[in-house]
């Protein structure tokens, strides 16, 4: 089958590989799309190798129809078009046995541990389909909308993280797709304004089609202004960091009101560190949290919001890419010329 295989950082090419052989207790889906996400981006860089093999096929945003079903498999049948939850979970550790599935000390993924769905077909080993990992995808939603699922259960994780709640003001760093399901999440939850700073054009103009109430150029206004004249001096009550640069991170909980919540949702580079003042957070009494991947409850919300049509897919995403032209597709989002790069296979 074809394949993009990673060979490390700057290196990925397009090759001819085995077709995955699978065993009683798996599955093999045929891809149908994969999504290109910023982590994907950050492997390729090398910027994140936590997991990462080499040489691998990555990708963990991928839908697909089953082709081949193992005999011992119940549930799944050959045709069934699925969405694949990439991270699988122990079910026994500490985080496992407390609803916190998404960080488990033995997690694994597929992407990672296991080969992903930039290639034609991937295998889902038995721990996946013992724990349904394959979502069964309503009929009426597209491959091309349903691989959105996993980054927008990502960002609901990130959303139930930052607290956000009806009439809150929410300010979201950086718009890309991201930070555009971030937007449109917070506006069901019922804030009642979104502010977003970005530094791309486009990507501003999509975030008002999203949403937001106000979009601002960082280089060219002052975020911190703009928050505190939108809400008479006291700040927002939920920051969500949609890009991970350290040093936006002071300046980020600066913008909350006393009691607010910044939520580093982005991830970052391995080892770079930053400064943040202390008192800010002492005398503010803000809190200072994360998010990481998602459980598989999120993962059925997310599918849920896309087939309600709360969602709009399109204004994520850049379509047009296949195996052939994946690094394109990766440095497309890397530069933030495009949007999410959707590659169907
Ligand atoms: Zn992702
Ligand atoms: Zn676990």
């Amino acid at each position: 089958m074809k394949a993009a295989v990673f060979h490390g950082p700057n290196q990925m090419d397009v090759e001819e590989v085995k077709k995955p052989q699978i065993t009683d207790c798996e599955v093999l889906v045929k891809v149908a799309a994969s999504a290109i996400c910023g982590t994907d981006v950050r492997i390729f860089e090398g910027k994140k190798t936590k997991g990462v093999r080499t040489p691998s096929i990555i990708g963990h945003e991928t839908v697909g129809s089953i082709v081949e079903v193992g005999e011992k498999v119940e549930g799944y049948q050959v045709n069934d078009r699925v969405g694949i939850m990439p991270v699988i979970s122990c079910k026994k550790c500490h985080y496992c046995l407390n609803g916190m599935e998404n960080v488990c000390a033995n997690r694994t993924a597929i992407g990672y541990e296991f080969d992903g769905g930039f290639a034609e077909y991937i295998r889902i080993p038995k721990a996946a389909v013992e724990s349904e990992n394959l979502v069964k995808l309503p009929d009426q939603v597209t491959f091309e909308r349903a691989v959105i699922s996993e980054p927008l259960a990502c960002c609901i994780n990130g959303q139930k993280k930052a607290k956000v709640k009806m009439g809150d003001t929410v300010v979201v760093i950086g718009g890309g797709p991201i930070g555009l399901m971030h937007v449109q999440l917070a506006k069901i939850a019922g804030a009642k304004r979104v502010i977003l700073s970005e530094l791309i054009e486009h990507r501003r103009e999509r975030a008002l089609e999203a949403g937001a109430d106000i979009v601002i150029n960082p280089l060219k206004e002052s975020l911190e202004e703009t928050v505190m004249t939108t809400t008479a001096k006291l700040g927002a009550d939920v920051v969500i960091m949609a890009i991970g640069v350290p040093s936006l991170v002071n300046s980020s909980a600066k913008l909350l009101k006393k009691g607010g919540t910044l939520n580093l949702f982005a991830g970052f580079t391995n080892g770079e560190l930053t400064e943040i003042d202390p008192n800010l957070i002492h005398y503010n009494e803000i809190n200072i949290n994360g998010t990481s991947a998602l459980t598989r409850s999120d993962y059925h919300n997310a599918l849920s919001f896309i087939e309600a049509g709360l969602i709009n897919t399109e204004i994520l995403s850049s379509f047009g890419y296949t195996l052939d032209t994946i690094n394109e597709a990766i440095t497309n989002v890397s530069s933030g010329e495009g949007m999410k790069s959707i590659i169907t296979v």
